[in-house]
């Protein structure tokens, strides 16, 4: 079995823990750069984008985590961990640092006040079957998105999932319906990259 990281600085850790078990992968936490170094693969949860990353530089894992996904770690992030594997931030809070590796522009908070949080259905290219229920809390959309990223699922009009080589990223939460096959398929992205790497 794959061994799959939650990054578990601050967010919906047990979630996605739950969540990749059962889409059959070892699913442990991830706080020190020794743990991040131990995976196969790793989900950065949502949360709060600002405090995952203030807290990523204190544990002094922001370096070794983009050094990790430029090397083509299989990555997924969720919401807020959507906004930090995004290479550009439109509206950061100060300082705010990402992780980047997927070439697009995050717009946080970006359904407006009266749809802070909603439930929609969505397509996503790779999952088969039903049709998606995203759960959007407070959610960002990818506001452009660069040539080698594919759009996986719009919502309105707004690109609300994507993936560029094995860094997968929506804007919603399918850790919190009791659907895993968005974690089945990022465990299946985990598989593959190992295959490759044992050939
Ligand atoms: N709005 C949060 C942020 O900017 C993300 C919310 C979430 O992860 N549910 O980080």
């Amino acid at each position: 079995r794959p061994v799959i990281g939650v990054l578990a600085l601050q967010g919906d850790v047990r979630e996605h823990l739950a969540a990749l078990a059962e889409a059959g992968a070892a699913a442990v936490t991830v706080r020190r750069p020794e743990e991040l170094a131990a995976v196969d693969g790793l989900v950065v949860p949502g949360g709060e984008s600002t405090v995952i990353s203030k807290l990523a530089e204190l544990f002094g894992l922001l370096e070794p985590l983009r050094e990790r996904v430029r090397a083509g770690m299989p990555v997924y992030g969720t919401c807020a961990g959507m906004i930090l594997l995004a290479d550009r931030i439109a509206d950061p809070r100060s300082g705010q640092q990402s992780i980047g590796g997927i070439d697009m522009t995050v717009r946080r908070n970006a359904f407006g006040r009266q749809n802070e949080s909603f439930e929609a259905v969505l397509d996503v290219t790779g999952v088969v079957g039903d049709p998606v229920v995203g759960v959007f809390i407070r959610a960002p959309l990818a506001e452009s998105v660069g040539e080698g990223v594919e759009v996986l699922a719009r919502h309105e009009g707004a690109v609300v999932a994507v993936r560029q080589g094995n860094a997968l990223a929506t804007a919603f939460h399918p850790e919190l319906t009791g659907d895993s096959r968005v974690h089945a398929l990022f465990t299946e992205m985990v598989r593959e990259r190992r295959t490759a790497g044992a050939l």
